[in-house]
């Protein structure tokens, strides 16, 4: 190939880093100044111009355009600066970037699969330049983060998800596939906007939606093997629960939203037994949200008690409390709640206000999800901390502006007390003379190592027990020093050796399960975990 192609080739161009032997051998001689660099040098120059960008967005597309002209510069800035970075390629600045600039995507970063494609979904994912892939993150659009339906436009997601596969979780870039399935948009502000690039229809539900994802999920299949991971990620709850339900027993399938954050979110509350004392099954908790990520986290922590105590899932559901927008879910609403609530409503008499609930079922642990900001408010929180020592408060809807209460908030009304975590970031906070860091439930601590344990070990299928092994690793990864700043999360800096550790014990669960297909097993997995991980360190063309 010529110089040209090769400074045009994102998986291949270094740039000024070409080397004077390189310049040499592959014709660059004139299509670059003079000056060689090193890629630290590259990294060092790129950090200092995003750092001028005041504007998130602006910061957002300058990695856009790093990873379509250096793949490996762009993940390398990625892995060594992933607290400054992540907000940025993903929550919150992802989101508006979905909005605003869905429509000036300008190459193709992953595949739109449309009610159009129907029929030749195989043709289609033969598009696909790259021919072994191993995960796909695939979403519809209609609830991106908290930001309800985008349509085509929630490309971002995926796209933004995988690459944090690769940083974090060091999963080769070229073996992973964003995926975009369009059935059209009920968001009428898309569908009046002449510039909007997807189907122009209100979504497609039913039967026809059914069929598309059928014919989607057996093409996969047969494209890529029964090894392929797919991840869904931000589907509506309505279709979520049943595409996991549906899928979970033909595909290698994962729902970050659903089960993602509940060993996220799993993780914290084992770590956090540390500062409050007692196990799991000591506490009591109330969810203000009963979707996917509610009903998602609470299924975990039963079933977590369940192993550690014994006892059946139907048991350890009792001490679990939700709230949704009609109120407590209390046996009394059965009939009209939807299939996944029901396992969930208790004998209460009717709770309406999230106020009065705190104050009748008395929770150790709040847990906001309903996507509703403000809700925890200084009465809820007083409250908590009335009967609670250290009342844990987990105020996890995104993004910051919808956050159950800030940092701040919740320190200030405990007086100091609470432990408290968000789904988006908060800064440290000083009260009382002490300083508290509050840590961020994200995803992101899970998912890459979660998906590099299941490809690693060959995994065919998610078995929940892998989930709580993964909570466990994360859990376990939480220091001493930590805790003393009130931390129940481990900082983003060492990501990549808390995957490993993640990876590990989620193939460890699979080996034990007798669902991994890598045979023989590696003795050591931590090692074989971090021998498996791409590192965005350039190559000698030479
Ligand atoms: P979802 O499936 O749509 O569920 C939302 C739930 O909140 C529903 O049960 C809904 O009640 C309830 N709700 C809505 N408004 C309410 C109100 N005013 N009072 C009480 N309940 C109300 O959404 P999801 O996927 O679970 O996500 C919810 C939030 O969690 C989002 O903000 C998301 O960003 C956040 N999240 C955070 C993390 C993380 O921190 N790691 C991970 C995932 C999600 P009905 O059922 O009655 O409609
Ligand atoms: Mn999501």
């Amino acid at each position: 190939a010529s110089g040209y192609t090769l400074l045009r080739d994102p998986h291949h161009n270094k740039g000024l880093a070409f080397t004077e032997k390189e310049r040499d051998a592959h014709y660059l001689r004139g299509l670059l100044p003079p000056s060689v660099s090193t890629q630290e040098l590259q990294e060092k120059k790129l950090m200092h111009s995003l750092r001028q960008y005041d504007v998130p967005l602006h910061r957002y597309v300058a990695m856009m355009d790093l990873q379509e002209r250096n793949e490996r510069l762009f993940y390398k800035l990625l892995i060594d600066n992933v607290e400054e970075l992540l907000p940025v390629v993903y929550t919150p600045t992802v989101g508006e970037a979905c909005q605003k600039y869905g429509a000036i995507f300008r190459r193709p970063q992953g595949l739109f699969i449309s009610l159009k494609e129907k029929g030749k979904i195989l043709e289609v994912l033969k598009n696909w330049p790259e021919k072994s892939i191993q995960v796909i993150v695939v979403t519809d659009g209609e609830r991106i983060l908290g930001l309800g339906d985008l349509g085509c436009q929630g490309m971002g997601i995926p796209v933004g998800k995988l690459s944090l596969y690769t940083a974090l979780g060091g999963v080769r870039p070229s073996a992973c596939l964003p995926i975009t399935i369009d059935v059209g948009t009920n968001n009428e502000n898309l569908l009046n906007d002449e510039f909007y690039v997807g189907l122009r229809q209100k979504r497609a539900t039913g039967q026809e939606y059914a069929e598309l994802l059928d014919e989607f999920m057996l093409a996969v299949k047969q494209n890529y093997g029964e090894k392929i991971l797919i991840q869904f990620e931000d589907f509506a709850n309505h279709n979520a629960f049943e595409l996991l339900e549906k899928y979970r027993k033909t595909h290698l399938v994962f729902n970050d939203d659903i089960q993602g954050t509940a060993s996220v979110v799993l993780a914290g509350l084992i770590s956090a037994l540390k500062l409050v004392g007692g196990t799991l099954a000591d506490h009591t908790f109330l969810f203000l949200g009963a979707g996917e990520a509610g009903t998602g986290i609470a299924e975990l922590i039963a079933l977590e008690i369940s192993r550690k105590t014994n006892s059946p899932v139907e048991e350890t559901r009792k001490k679990i409390w939700l709230v949704d927008s009609k109120g407590l879910v209390v046996s009394s609403r059965v009939e009209s709640l939807q299939h996944f609530k029901k396992p969930w409503a208790h004998e209460h008499e009717p709770v309406k206000e999230l106020l009065d609930a705190v104050k009748a079922i008395k929770p150790t642990v709040l847990i906001g999800t309903s996507g509703v900001g403000k809700t925890f408010t200084k009465d809820v929180v007083e409250a908590m901390a009335s009967f609670n020592a250290k009342p844990l408060i987990l105020a996890l809807s995104n993004p910051t502006s919808q956050s159950e209460c800030t940092a701040e908030e919740a320190y200030t009304w405990s007086e100091g007390h609470a432990i408290f975590a968000s789904g988006s970031p908060f800064g440290p906070v000083e009260y009382d003379g002490k300083v508290f860091v509050p840590g961020q439930a994200n995803n992101a601590y899970i998912f890459p190592g979660f998906g590099l344990g299941l490809i690693m070990s060959g995994t065919i299928r998610v078995h929940d027990d892998m989930l709580l092994a993964a909570s466990e690793a994360l859990a376990a990864q939480v220091t001493e020093e930590n805790y003393a700043k009130g931390l129940i999360y481990p900082p983003f800096s060492n990501i990549r050796k808390i995957s490993a550790q993640i990876a590990a014990n989620v193939a460890a669960k699979a080996y034990e399960l007798g669902l991994a297909s890598r045979l023989p097993r590696p003795k050591d997995l931590v090692k074989f975990a971090e021998s498996c991980m791409y590192s965005p360190i350039y190559r000698s063309y030479l």
